[in-house]
């Protein structure tokens, strides 16, 4: 596998992930105003928060790594895609293989506190 079907991989599953946690939050929400006003202080409001919540989370991630994987994409047309940003090192493909939107090698995503 070449590091770009890698990331064509990548992003086809970030994508439909994407897709699903969609369609999955819009559940959420559709159920939450089916029920909304019959009764404000009905128990399951909490879990439809909650789990609205959970969903809004797991897309927001989902979206960063669509959003990670593009940003690579670019990286590999501008012919930058597997060099470390910081000091200009191959990534190695190992990396690359574990992480495909890695941006730094080994040693200076180390050295990197976030
Ligand atoms: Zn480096």
């Amino acid at each position: 596998m070449t590091p770009s079907d890698r990331l064509v991989a990548a992003r086809e599953s970030a994508v439909a992930r994407v897709a699903v946690l969609r369609a999955e939050l819009a559940a959420i929400i559709d159920s939450a105003s089916s029920t909304t006003g019959d009764d404000e202080h009905d128990p399951e409001g909490a879990t439809i928060a909650f789990e609205r919540a959970q969903a809004a989370a797991l897309l927001d991630a989902a979206e960063a790594s669509r959003r990670e994987l593009d940003a690579a994409f670019g990286r590999v047309s501008r012919g930058t895609y597997g060099v470390c940003v910081d000091c200009g090192a191959s990534i190695g493909d190992e990396r690359l293989e574990a992480r495909p939107t890695a941006v730094r090698c080994v040693a200076c995503a180390g050295s990197v506190r976030r």
